[in-house]
């Protein structure tokens, strides 16, 4: 628990007393013993007396309620206006008011990273803390303001909708990572906002598992179009006709997706986008359900796409033309050793494998034109810092959180790498950084063990050595390596690491001579990957003459969606980052980005797998509570000083408590004088002196000196 020493600590006391009766500990740095039987009675009396946030100093851990709670008022907010961190009970506007004041106080750039497993709230949370935002800002109302604000909370509604679907894990789960700066000019009011988006689950687009649905943009639009706009797109309004949304037609969703509907054209209206803009939307995701529904046929010699009329329709709606269209799902351009350049047909399979990946390239290339052109709407424009003073920065992750599911794939394995990395991050943050301050300063101090997964992150991400580096060799060899290649050759590289397991070097694996999978014991625990697929996800490859054909559409939103179409099959650069390496280093990136920044965290928990409001399940909430190393947290802040300052700013606050040093002392240095300060007031006990701050064990021996000096 850091505490600034500005604000008053008395109140967070009797703050933290009242609520220690009836309603748990606010602060888990407050417990009698850290134990994770303590944790875990805490949070459970808490959440089941409808208080589902609670701190670890400056962190906030948050329960998902599941059902409307009545905490994010008006009232709520101008509670937490301005207040220090201790003066009101735990909430995420606390959190996200102290990244406001260290931003606008101190000109920091600040982030607020939140993490937890897939529907444990981050979504939630994040919208939340950006409607606190925009509430406590610009108190005079200028519209231009405004208008940055209102883009900035509506870009959410549109996001959701094109990237968001229901799993069976949440029904409106993130299938994208999302980390969004919001800039802040000198008075602290929003001037624009950039968004990042990660790996979006494309492979969604066609497939998904049982019980789940395909997108939310896609229900929307069947269900909430007009009748003409639906005829206009040749479509008919039952999803269950297509392909690519059978699985999710029946399944429902607690929102309603004709209603939604119209909020995302509203929100799309409002960004900035044009009436022709939007068409072109519609119009790709008409083309995507039409594609799934496509078929091909094969004479044993010739393959055929079964019947014209979609292809027809897809010409339309592409403004392409119908030859252009059969001819690119069957043929494809290639350059013979000689220079000279071939249509070679395709085999069903392949023509069915290169419409998938067609309609998952178009669905991925539409969510990306989507953030652009929000990004170029809400960017700061015009911003003279010579003029404006400096621009800051608050940056809001939240990324698709921890999975694992029946079947876990290559979508999973760049998930789960990428919370490794943001585990690191906190651990290196939090845990490390922290212990490193006392050795710093020359405080004794005892060092508590956490787990370190930076040995996981190496496996990952090594080069020439992790798994990453492997599957990129194997992709180099095109058509020549498999799968299963691909594992056999992690197997025997990384057989030995004691976070990987080898299937085959199991030995009570009955399936051995069938192995399909690896396990990585994760931090957040064992997770079996099926190898099935890997390599062609990693390489992920289109046909140029898709890229060709999508350039040349007479839409200009299609082409613009398209610009390497326009590189002839001799221009095109053979090797491609692969998917993983893109995705490793935009993830880095990330990282390099939340570094530089003062960090403020939410840790989300998931309190059961039925989205209920009223079960805590004990086994996952603990599970939960150990893999995010919150017990290390609540130690290390604990066993820890709780209250730091610079020697100089403790005597500028609590001189006056004190007659050797009111008004002014006499001794060599401030350090003797704060000792005195301490001693006159039998502290000693309580405080280590480091190099250049006291540091403060309990937070009791500051609210006395608190009460103190307001009694004077
Ligand atoms: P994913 O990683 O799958 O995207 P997530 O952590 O973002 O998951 P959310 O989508 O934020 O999870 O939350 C899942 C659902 O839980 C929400 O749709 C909502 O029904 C409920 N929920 C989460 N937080 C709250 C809250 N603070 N109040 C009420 N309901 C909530
Ligand atoms: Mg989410």
């Amino acid at each position: 628990m850091i505490l600034n020493g500005e604000g008053s600590v008395s109140a967070h006391l009797a703050m933290a007393e009242l609520e220690g009766l009836e309603f748990g500990k606010s602060d888990f740095v407050l417990l009698d013993e850290v134990t994770m039987e303590q944790f875990m009675e805490n949070l459970k009396l808490r959440f089941q007396k409808g208080r589902i946030y609670t701190f670890i100093g400056e962190v906030v851990v948050s329960v998902n309620p599941y059902e409307q709670m009545d905490i994010y008022s008006k009232e709520t907010i101008e509670a937490y206006r301005g207040r220090e961190l201790y003066e009101n009970p735990p909430h995420l506007f606390a959190v996200a008011d102290a990244a406001y004041k260290a931003m606008k106080r101190r000109a920091k750039d600040t982030c607020i990273v939140i993490s937890g497993e897939s529907g444990a709230g981050k979504t939630e949370a994040s919208k939340y803390i950006m409607q606190y935002i925009a509430a406590i800002t610009n108190p005079s109302q200028r519209a231009e303001v405004e208008s940055v604000k209102n883009m900035l909370l509506k870009s959410n509604c549109v996001l959701e909708a094109f990237g968001n679907a229901k799993t069976n894990r949440n029904d409106n789960s993130s299938r994208f990572g999302k980390y969004m700066d919001i800039n802040f000019n000198f008075n602290g009011d929003p001037t624009g906002g950039h968004i990042n988006n990660y790996l979006l689950e494309k492979s969604r687009v066609m497939k998904q598992q049982g019980g789940e649905r395909n997108f939310h943009s896609f229900y929307q639009m069947l269900r909430g179009s007009s009748k003409d706009l639906l005829e206009s797109l040749h479509l008919e309004k039952d999803a269950a006709v297509y392909t690519y949304t059978r699985e999710g037609a029946a399944s429902s969703t607690s929102s309603n997706d004709s209603s939604n509907h119209k909020a995302v054209l509203s929100a799309l209206k409002v960004i900035g986008f044009t009436a022709e803009e939007i068409n072109s939307i519609y119009k790709i995701l008409g083309t995507i359900l039409h594609l799934g529904n496509l078929e091909f046929e094969s004479d044993g010699e010739n393959v055929q796409v079964a019947g014209v009329e979609l292809v027809n329709h897809i010409a339309a709606l592409t403004r392409t033309k119908p030859d252009d269209i059969s001819k690119t799902l069957l043929f494809r351009t290639v350059a013979t050793g000689g220079g000279e350049v071939i249509a070679k047909g395709h085999s069903e399979q392949e023509a069915s494998f290169g419409k998938d990946a067609f309609a998952k390239a178009m669905y991925e290339r539409l969510f990306g034109w989507i953030v652009s052109r929000i990004n170029s709407v809400i960017e700061v424009k015009n911003y003279n810092p010579m003029l404006h003073g400096k621009n800051t920065v608050i940056g809001v992750l939240d990324i698709y959180g921890f999975e694992i599911f029946d079947n876990n794939s290559f979508e999973q394995f760049c998930i789960n790498y990428c919370n490794e990395k943001l585990q690191q991050l906190f651990v290196e943050l939090i845990l490390r950084q922290e212990q490193e301050e006392y050795k710093r300063e020359g405080i004794t101090w005892q060092h508590i063990e956490y787990f370190n997964n930076q040995i996981i992150v190496d496996l990952v991400e090594q080069p020439h050595k992790g798994i990453i580096s492997i599957l990129d060799e194997a992709c180099l060899n095109v058509g020549k390596v498999t799968d299963i290649m691909c594992l056999e050759s992690m197997d025997t590289k990384l057989g030995q690491h004691p976070h990987y397991t080898s299937r085959k070097l199991c030995p009570t694996d009955k399936s051995m001579e069938f192995h399909r999978d690896f396990r990585i014991r994760h931090y957040a625990g064992d997770v079996t990957y099926s190898v099935e697929g890997f390599l062609d996800k990693n390489k992920d490859p289109l046909f140029q003459d898709f890229k060709r054909l999508m350039y040349n559409s007479e839409d200009p939103v299609l082409k613009e969606m398209w610009p390497e179409g326009q590189l002839s099959i001799t221009e095109v650069t053979k090797r491609p980052l692969t998917a993983a390496m893109l995705f490793k280093n935009s993830i880095i990136a990330l990282v390099d980005k939340l570094a530089c920044k003062e960090p403020y965290y939410v840790r989300c928990v998931k309190p059961n797998e039925v989205k209920s409001p009223m079960l805590f399940d004990d086994g996952r909430c603990q599970h939960q509570v150990a893999y995010l190393g919150l017990l290390e947290n609540v130690r290390v802040r604990r066993a820890g000083f709780a209250y730091r300052q610079p020697y100089a700013r403790f005597l500028q606050r609590y001189k006056m408590t004190c007659e050797y040093t009111w008004p002014n002392h006499l001794m060599a240095t401030d350090r003797e004088a704060v000792k005195a300060i301490i001693d006159h007031h039998g502290f000693q006990g309580d405080v280590a002196y480091g190099h250049t701050k006291l540091f403060v064990r309990t937070p009791r021996s500051l609210f006395t000196l608190e009460q103190e000096r307001a009694a004077l």
